[in-house]
């Protein structure tokens, strides 16, 4: 593959090699159709070129730490998600990072551990914390932006603030954190330095940080067989177990464990499948688009579905890949977990 001229986010090595490239209106149509609101749509395509300053934008793979990222490498800001996010957004309420690390600060010498979690949703995983009596309300902070999501969580009784946490000027009301939660949040943001010499200043002196992001192996089974690519402005990073080591390694903090959910066969299948019928959806003239945004609202599940049968029935290559292949990349999350002493 041809070598570009870009900048890795991670390690700063000049050249990469290009995965794929999309147009801005590309971008846009992957978070709305324009078939829904043409208005929103145009408004989301102008933002995202105002974004990145650019009418397209490119993924790539650093020829020297292999991370893959957008480049221009720029995050979705509050109007971005302001235009791609609905009020009736649900957020997942049971999520295997949440478990794993429950365990893990459940098992911890810390006693009513202090705990910031950035990028909360509307609370699921504080809830938990709580009901589990693994800490007291007031030893928790959340940051989140959303405006339901933040009313959620200071309904429970937690302090919520919608701060850059990059930004040193900011307070929050602990001054030191057991552990630091960044749950499906890192794949979001850019400036990854200035975001992890922040966090190194926030922990404790035996703290933790705990970060979830997607698995990068679904992630390119998935762009490779026809379903949703994972579309900056919303995703500008892909993570891995070794660049989470690189990133511990530039920053001289320590990767405990890596982790990956467990494969499961049927959360397989439905995201797979589901995320090719979005994909075909993208197209304005596709069945999937008519089923998706112009057949009878009542129908719209009963298509939906058979379109999908339909397909996994009609795909005998993609199936023997699953068969053979699915099983070795595990489920859809990794957890990393980070300590701030580095032992060499
Ligand atoms: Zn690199």
């Amino acid at each position: 593959m041809k070598k570009i001229f870009s900048v890795c986010p991670l390690c700063s090595c000049k050249t990469a090699t290009q995965v794929w490239e999309v147009s801005y209106s590309e971008q846009a149509s992957h978070f709305l159709s324009p078939l829904v609101n043409r208005d929103k749509y145009e408004k989301l395509r102008e933002h995202i070129q105002c974004l990145q300053k650019s009418s397209s934008v490119s993924l790539n793979k650093c020829s020297d730490c292999n991370f893959i990222y957008s480049y221009p490498n720029i995050a979705g800001d509050k109007k971005f998600y302001d235009l791609i996010f609905s009020d009736t957004n649900k957020y997942p309420q049971n999520r295997w990072e949440f478990i794993k690390s429950i365990e893990i600060i459940k098992n911890s010498k810390f006693k009513k551990p202090k705990i910031l979690e950035i990028g909360s949703g509307d609370g699921a995983f504080i809830r938990k914390l709580v009901k589990k009596g693994i800490t007291t309300k007031n030893s928790i902070t959340a940051i989140e932006y959303s405006i339901f999501g933040k009313s959620k969580i200071k309904e429970f009784g937690i302090e919520c603030l919608s701060i850059d946490i990059k930004d040193y000027k900011n307070k929050l009301p602990h001054k030191e954190y057991d552990f630091i939660c960044l749950f499906q949040v890192l794949e979001h943001l850019d400036n990854i330095h200035k975001l992890v010499d922040r966090l190194k200043n926030l922990l404790s002196k035996n703290g933790e940080l705990l970060i979830a992001v997607p698995n990068d192996k679904i992630i390119k089974f998935n762009e490779l067989n026809g379903a949703l690519l994972d579309m900056p402005p919303n995703h500008i990073g892909r993570w891995s177990k070794n660049t989470f080591i690189k990133y511990c390694d530039l920053n001289n903090i320590n990767l405990v464990e890596h982790k990956v959910e467990p494969f499961s066969l049927k959360n397989f299948l439905l995201m797979f499948f589901s995320y090719r019928f979005l994909r075909k959806a993208q197209k304005q003239n596709s069945i999937a688009a008519y089923i998706k945004y112009k057949s009878n609202k009542n129908l719209v599940v009963f298509f939906t579905s058979i379109f999908i049968i339909l397909d996994f029935l009609f795909s005998p290559k993609i199936l023997l890949k699953i068969i053979f292949c699915a099983p070795k990349l595990g489920g859809e999350t990794q957890l990393a977990r980070i300590s701030k002493f580095c032992n060499k």
